[in-house]
């Protein structure tokens, strides 16, 4: 089958570094257990590979998971961002930690605490439940939450110029859907676009797909919020394709493609690259 391979592909800077950041942590201890809180990204080959390689993925309520670890232990935090309370928690527990949360994803939270630090309320346009949102939230009652599902309680900003920033793998081509809905209720916020460079090229890119492409592979774990977004985007503008999202291999052999004749693949910024080349390979030769 024609397969094309949408650019960029492989681990987004964020996540190279914090792979790397674990590895790290690894040497540097070498005789103890390396626990993990969460999935380091989200994209479970990669999960499966860090706990070949000796690492624990605690995957419960994460300050339960802290309190179960005792004094010297080693706990990596995820490229997400976290809870600050849970850097407390850790520090009291004598834990020994490593941050891998990724260099955009930190400068957002520090403008956060910027803004409130400025006396200003924030709203911050991302998804319920993820971590990364749940960072941010964490940080003041003064940031509040624009749920991409359930909107905001207008009534709750006070503030005639409130900071307005996002989740970084949000949708792009929403993201100004959300934004013009602000500026109606509130015309002072200030807007700011944070989506970050790895999910907006793979964004971008999805909208250069020759259009007889009759088969469109999205590469990414459920929990991944560009995939998704790369699955939601593919879904909308190429209607006549079958447009997948799958984790491996596996999961592609059970979907029927007979009669496609023209593929094009795209991943999630934490989607590993030999999980891309094997789907790309198996393409193309049936
Ligand atoms: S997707 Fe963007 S924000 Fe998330 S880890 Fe990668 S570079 Fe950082």
């Amino acid at each position: 089958m024609k397969t094309a391979l949408i650019k960029p592909q492989g681990f987004c800077s964020g996540v190279t570094r914090a792979v790397a950041l674990a590895k790290q942590a690894k040497l540097e201890n070498k005789d103890k257990n390396i626990y993990i809180l969460g999935m380091l990204a989200h994209n479970q080959i990669l999960i499966d590979d860090l706990t070949k390689d000796g690492f624990i993925t605690l995957i419960g309520n994460e300050e339960e998971e802290i309190n179960k670890l005792k004094k010297g232990d080693i706990l990596i935090f995820t490229a997400h961002g976290h809870d600050e309370k849970l850097d407390r928690l850790a520090k009291a527990k004598g834990l020994i930690t490593y941050d891998a949360t990724c260099p955009k994803v930190k400068s957002n939270l520090d403008k956060i605490k910027k803004e409130i630090n400025d006396n200003h309320q924030v709203i911050y346009i991302g998804q319920s439940g993820h971590k990364e949102a749940s960072a941010a939230l964490s940080i003041s009652k003064n940031v509040s939450l624009y749920d991409t599902q359930l909107l905001i309680n207008y009534q709750l900003i006070t503030d005639e110029s409130p900071f307005v920033l996002n989740q970084t793998t949000l949708n792009f081509y929403e993201l100004s859907k959300y934004h013009k809905d602000i500026k109606d209720h509130i015309p002072d916020a200030r807007i700011a676009n944070e989506i970050c460079n790895a999910t907006r090229l793979r964004q971008e890119a999805m909208l250069t797909i020759d259009k007889d492409t009759d088969l469109i592979v999205i590469v990414g774990h459920h929990k991944s919020s560009n995939s998704n977004k790369l699955f939601d985007i593919a879904k909308a503008n190429y209607k006549d394709a079958l447009v997948v999202m799958i984790n491996n291999l596996d999961e592609l052999k059970k979907i029927d493609i007979r009669g496609k004749k023209k593929a094009a693949i795209g991943s999630g910024a934490s989607t590993p690259q030999c999980i891309v080349d094997e789907i790309y390979n198996y393409l193309l030769k049936i």
